[in-house]
């Protein structure tokens, strides 16, 4: 195992910049997920740092070893691809063993691994077929026995997981903690899929335009996103985000008007720079939106509002809701669902809005109260 470090790493395709500037260290041992939008350079990180691409600026370090000039099969480094490929004419057996291709490692060692790591991921039964009689799910597990059996010190995991279906997406993210807490591999995995990346991940790095935008632990990125574009990037449905300037600005508190809403909030912080007027977004994730109906229990404050579309995704439900001329989505439990009829009011949980800067998209809040 070895800590990995990114310096200034830059990639050019002619005149796509795919990496551009980006540092982040991986501790060794550690688990970070690369995740930003289609297009933002994931893959040509990862492929930089198994050396299969080669940077345009900057150092890629294994260890203490900076690798830049190391071929991939010199740096130890196991990757694992969507719909990895194998050798077709080879058992899985031997497709395994093939990872230790190159390497001055003794057959029966080379045997013992594999069946070890066969082992771990109970797969022993297949190592005599042929990949072309493994499910996609199989030939995964595969892939990812081949890479480990192979003792690399870096794990990299390219959407290993991603054309699989749910339930096995959701099998195998269960597999690989139970196999990463037995091996503690430093590993780096991309995803799209904001749950497998909250469930497997020491810290998640956002990316943008090949950029990292921020580094932090999964509660760090979602309850505390350092700006305006990470708060969009992650969140599924995306957080709500609305035009909004200052009332009033007190060295500790700001009064945030929206544009064109009777919303009104006052916020507490740490938020001395800020002026009168001055333009902000305010920002507010579905399920921090709670929707009651009128009178009974509800806020005497909360905002009236139009429910226009439930949207069911089974043990929860978005709802799409007007409250003038702003569209909002709240999150709620599908179970609730039916009782929200006749007049609705909306209100927010203050501890949970997120305010940024409308210039700079930089978060600018630390703590918020009363609607
Ligand atoms: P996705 O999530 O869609 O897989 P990604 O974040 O992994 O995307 P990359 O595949 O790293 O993004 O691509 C980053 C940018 O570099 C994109 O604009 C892509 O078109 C470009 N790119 C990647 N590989 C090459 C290449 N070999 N030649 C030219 N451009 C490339």
């Amino acid at each position: 195992m070895a800590s990995v470090q990114l310096n200034g790493l830059t990639k050019h395709y002619g005149e796509i910049k795919a990496v551009d500037d980006l540092t982040l260290t991986v501790h060794d041992g550690e688990f970070v997920v690369l995740a930003g939008p289609s297009g933002c350079g994931k893959t040509t990180i990862l492929r930089m740092i198994a050396g299969l691409e080669k940077p345009s600026q900057g150092q890629v370090a294994i260890g203490e070893q900076v690798v830049n000039d190391l071929a991939p099969q010199q740096r130890q480094v196991g990757m694992v691809f969507q719909g990895h490929a194998f050798y077709p004419h080879l058992t899985v057996q031997a497709n395994m063993e093939f990872g230790f291709a190159g390497r001055k490692v003794s057959r029966a060692e080379v045997h013992a691994k594999v069946l070890e790591m066969a082992r771990l991921l109970q797969i022993e039964g297949l190592l005599e077929r042929f990949p072309q009689e493994l499910s996609g799910g199989e030939r995964q597990r595969v892939a990812l026995g081949k890479t480990l059996a192979a003792d690399p010190q870096v794990w990299l995991l390219d959407e290993p997981f991603s054309h699989l279906d749910t339930n096995l997406r959701y099998t195998l993210r269960n597999e690989l903690t139970r196999l990463r807490q037995q091996v503690g591999i430093t590993t780096i995995l991309v995803t799209h899929d904001l749950s497998e990346a909250m469930s497997l991940a020491d810290r998640i790095a956002i990316v943008h335009h090949g950029q990292l935008l921020q580094c932090g632990t999964p509660a760090e990125i979602y309850d505390r996103p350092g700006s305006r574009l990470v708060a969009e990037s992650w969140g599924l449905p995306p957080i709500n985000l609305l035009n909004a300037h200052l009332t009033q600005a007190a060295s500790n508190s700001v009064d945030v008007a929206v544009d064109n809403s009777p919303l009104r909030v006052t916020v507490h912080g740490n938020l001395e720079a800020l002026t009168e007027g001055q333009s902000v977004t305010l920002g507010i994730r579905p399920e921090d939106v709670y929707v009651t109906k009128a009178g009974g229990n509800s806020p005497q404050n909360g905002l009236p509002v139009t429910l226009v579309r439930v949207e069911r995704t089974g043990a929860d439900a978005l709802l799409h809701l007007q409250c003038g001329s702003l569209d909002l989505i709240a999150r709620a439990a599908s179970r609730s669902v039916a009782e929200l009829s006749g007049d609705l009011r909306i209100d927010f949980d203050p501890q949970s809005i997120h305010l940024f800067d409308q210039d700079t998209g930089l978060r600018i809040t630390q703590t918020a109260t009363s609607t």
